[in-house]
């Protein structure tokens, strides 16, 4: 090999070496995007590791998840986020499990009948830019397990999820936390002054409040409603429906998939309405039940 060639050969190793540097730190974020899309190099052409960086730790007796997270540097919220499928409480972890130490991203697992667009919509992440981040744009379909890196996400609806249900795992989680204003069952309706039947609760919150999905599901109503005002029912597995009433702002359209603990509309005052709160129900088979009851403490 000539002296020439091999100079050349080290440069070009030498450009390589920068540009994984750049990449590593900065994340598959914007500016790459651009830069591939302007048609600068791609991960088939030069063979750079664009793929996230993943290191995999077994929790031991005694860890917990802030000292996992401090010790790899990561924030709490994202360690959760990534690891949404192995995780059920904020506040233990089972010694033994493996957790995905992921940085600048989460990782997300799809959810049956979950698309790409409705991941991008839930994190507020260009579509783009997940594809581009986990070499998708040939792919024709996704798979419910599958696990996709988030790039830049620094927490996820799971996160807020765990939180609204009170640090564990249950059924639903608070849409949002306030002072119960109205119960469940039969009343006195506050404006009409007839007996009424007030078919969910109210809860006191002022507008402008950030909603969330009390459990992950598809959105079959975002409008509005002489009585409700602007409202969303969302539709879960097996029967059950949430609504959410008298909203100031609806964040979803009709069709979206929607992950519990996830961003779905700001509080308000609006239809038949006394003052600023949630009115939220839940229904099963169409019948509504008492959301105390299947409301976390
Ligand atoms: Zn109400």
């Amino acid at each position: 090999m000539s002296r020439a060639l091999r100079i050349l050969l080290l440069g070009w190793s030498g450009l390589a070496l920068i540009f994984g540097i750049f990449w590593v730190q900065q994340g598959p974020l914007s500016s790459s995007a651009k830069f591939a899309a302007q048609g600068g190099p791609t991960a088939s052409d030069e063979g750079f590791a664009l793929t996230p960086q993943i290191i995999e730790h077994q929790v031991q007796p005694g860890e917990t998840l802030e000292q996992i997270a401090a010790r790899f540097g990561v924030p709490v919220a994202a360690l959760v986020s990534s690891n949404a499928t192995v995780l059920d409480d904020l506040r233990t972890v089972e010694p033994g499990t493996v957790l995905k130490i992921v940085t600048n991203g989460v990782l997300h697992a799809v959810k049956r009948g979950q698309t790409l667009t409705d991941i991008a919509r839930t994190y507020g992440v260009p579509l783009t830019e997940i594809l581009w981040a986990n070499r998708l744009e040939d792919r024709k379909y996704i798979y419910p397990g599958e696990e996709f890196f988030i790039p830049g996400a620094a927490t996820s609806p799971f996160f807020t999820y765990l939180q609204m249900a009170g640090g564990k795992k249950s059924l639903f989680a608070w849409p949002v936390r306030g002072v119960i204003s109205s119960e469940f069952g039969p009343r006195i309706h506050p404006i009409s002054g007839e007996p009424d039947f007030h078919q969910g609760i109210d809860i006191e919150v002022p507008e402008g409040t950030d909603v969330y999905a009390a459990c992950a599901g598809r959105v079959i109503v975002a409008g509005r409603h002489s009585g409700y005002g602007l409202y969303i029912v969302l539709e879960h597995s097996t029967g059950y429906r949430t609504l959410y009433g008298h909203l100031s702002e609806i964040g979803v359209y009709r069709g979206q998939f929607i992950e519990g603990g996830q961003r779905i509309a700001r509080s308000g005052n609006t239809g038949n309405s006394t003052g600023p709160h949630l009115h939220f129900e839940i229904l099963q088979y169409g019948r509504p039940l008492n959301p105390l009851a299947l409301l976390p403490p």
